[in-house]
C-alpha cells in the first residue's frame, strides 16, 4: 500500500514559523477513526475494554482523545500510574503490567485501585508483603513458553521472554490466590510483537481461553477478564498489508464463542493492551535537512537524530521517509538519512531510494505515533523534541514543549554548578 504522509510541504512550512523542527506531530481525525473502528470491532463482547499501553506515547492530550472511546490505561511503572492519576483515569480503568516491579509501585497500584497484573508466582508473597492483602481483582501474565507459531510460521519466542507465570505456575498461583482471598481473576499474555496478520489475537485467543476453562474447572477461580494485551502491529513497509481490526475483531468471537460460551464462560470481558495499533500511524518525526555529504556514500543529514527517534537505532527498524513537496518525484537517489550522533547507527535510513533532496527540505519519518518519541533519551546532549497535535479541524496545538537546556540540567540543581547552567 502506498504510505503518503498527512502532513504537506505548505503545512509544515506554516507550522515551522511557530514551531522549529524537530517535532513529532500526530494526526487527532486518523487517531479518532482507529479508537473507533477497534471500540466497534469487540463491540459484540459487553465488558470489552481498550487500556492504552501508555508506555507507547505518555502524552495527556493524546491519551485523552482515546478516552473518549472508552479506553483506560495501562501503566508499566509509577510515573505512568501517576500520569494517569492525574489525567483523572479512574482505578477501575487502569491495568498495572509491570515486571520486576519495586514494592513501592505495587503500593501506588493498589492505592489507586488499579488492577494489578502479576508477572512471576514469586510477586505473589512480594506483593502481600508491600501492601498487606491480595486484592479481590487479581491478573496473572502467563507464558506457555516455546515458540509462538500460526499456521507453521513462528511469530515470535516467549520461551526466551522474562515476562509471565508457567503453565504450571499459573495453576499454582490461582490455587494460592485464591486462598489468600482473590475473587475476580484476570488472565493476560503477550506473545508475539508488531504481528502484521489478523491470525495473531485469534490464535492467542484460543490458547488462552482454553487455559481459563481449565483454570476454572480445575481451580474454581471465578475468571472475568481475559487481557489479550499489544501485538496488533501496523505496516511500516509500503509492501505490508495492514491489519484489519474489524476481522480481527469478528474471529476472535468466533473462538469465543467455540471455547469460552460451551463452557459457561460467555460473561468473561475481553481487554486488550495496545499501544502501537493505537497511535503509531498517526505519527511523524518532522525534520528539516541540513547538511549532503559525499563520500563513501551519499549522506543526508537532519536536525533530528535517534535521541528523538530510537527504533532505527536499536533495532534496525525500517520507517518510511517522505521528503514533503516530492511526493511524486522518481525515487532515483540512495541515501543514507543521518542524524547527528557520535554514533555510526544513528540513521534513520541506509541505503534508501528517495527522491533527489536539497539542503532546507522537510522529510516526514512515519509510524513514529507509538514507541517514537517516548523512547527518547538525551545522548550527546541532544533535547527531546516538542510534540504537536494537529486537529480534525486542521489547526495545530503544542501538546508539550521541547526540552530545553535547563531541563536538561534539572538533575544538578542541589549542586552549586547549577546556578552557570541555568
Ligand atoms: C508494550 C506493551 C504493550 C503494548 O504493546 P504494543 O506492541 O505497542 O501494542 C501492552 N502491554 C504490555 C504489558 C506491554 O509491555
Amino acid at each position: 500500500m502506498e504510505k503518503k504522509a498527512f502532513v504537506t510541504k505548505e503545512m509544515i512550512e506554516e507550522i515551522v514559523k511557530k514551531y522549529p523542527t524537530p517535532f513529532h506531530i500526530y494526526d487527532e481525525k486518523g487517531i479518532r477513526e482507529n479508537a473507533k473502528a477497534l471500540k466497534e470491532a469487540f463491540s459484540w463482547n459487553k465488558g470489552y475494554k481498550e487500556f492504552f499501553a501508555v508506555k507507547a506515547t505518555p502524552n495527556p492530550f493524546l491519551i485523552d482523545i482515546l478516552r473518549d472511546y472508552g479506553c483506560g490505561c495501562d501503566c508499566s511503572s509509577k510515573t505512568e500510574l501517576m500520569l494517569s492519576e492525574a489525567m483523572g483515569v479512574e482505578g477501575k480503568d487502569i491495568m498495572f503490567s509491570s515486571n520486576d516491579t519495586p514494592a513501592e509501585e505495587f503500593e501506588y497500584a493498589a492505592k489507586l485501585g488499579a488492577t494489578i497484573n502479576l508477572d512471576d508466582i514469586t510477586h505473589i508473597d512480594f506483593l502481600e508483603k508491600a501492601i498487606g492483602y491480595i486484592p479481590e481483582t487479581i491478573s496473572c501474565r502467563y507464558n506457555p513458553g516455546g515458540y509462538f507459531s500460526i499456521a507453521n510460521s513462528i511469530m515470535d519466542n516467549p520461551g526466551d521472554a522474562k515476562y509471565g507465570f508457567t503453565t504450571e505456575q499459573l495453576f499454582e498461583g490461582f490455587k494460592i490466590l485464591k486462598a489468600k482471598g482473590a475473587k475476580n481473576f484476570g488472565i493476560h499474555a503477550f506473545l508475539a510483537s508488531n504481528t502484521v496478520t489478523n491470525d495473531y489475537y485469534p490464535t492467542l485467543a484460543r490458547q488462552l481461553f482454553e487455559v481459563a476453562v481449565k483454570l476454572h474447572e480445575e481451580t474454581g477461580a471465578d475468571i472475568k477478564f481475559i487481557n489479550l494485551s499489544g501485538g496488533i502491529g501496523i505496516p511500516y513497509k509500503p509492501e505490508q498489508t495492514p491489519n484489519d481490526i474489524r476481522v480481527i475483531g469478528d474471529n476472535v468471537r468466533k473462538v469465543f464463542e467455540e471455547v469460552l460460551v460451551p463452557a459457561g464462560m460467555g460473561d468473561v470481558a475481553i481487554y486488550t493492551e495496545l499501544g502501537r495499533f493505537m497511535m503509531a500511524p498517526y505519527g511523524h518525526l518532522v525534520t528539516k535537512v541540513l547538511h549532503e555529504k559525499h563520500t563513501h556514500k551519499e549522506y543526508i543529514g537532519v536536525d533530528a537524530c535517534a535521541a528523538n527517534l530510537m527504533r532505527p537505532a536499536m533495532y534496525g527498524a525500517y520507517h518510511h521517509i517522505t521528503v514533503l513537496g516530492k511526493e511524486n518525484a522518481p525515487c532515483d537517489h540512495v541515501y543514507d538519512v543521518t542524524g547527528s550522533l557520535c554514533e555510526n547507527n544513528d540513521k534513520f535510513a541506509v541505503d534508501r531510494a528517495l527522491p533527489e533532496i536539497a539542503i532546507g527540505d522537510y522529510i516526514a519519518i512515519h509510524d513514529t505515533g507509538a514507541h517514537g518519541f517516548a523512547m527518547g533519551y538525551n545522548y550527546n546532549g541532544r533535547l527531546w523534541s516538542s510534540e504537536l497535535l494537529l486537529k480534525e479541524d486542521g489547526s495545530v496545538q503544542l501538546i508539550r514543549r521541547a526540552q530545553e537546556p535547563k531541563d536538561y540540567f534539572a538533575t544538578f540543581d542541589c549542586f552549586p554548578i547549577y546556578e552557570k547552567l541555568k
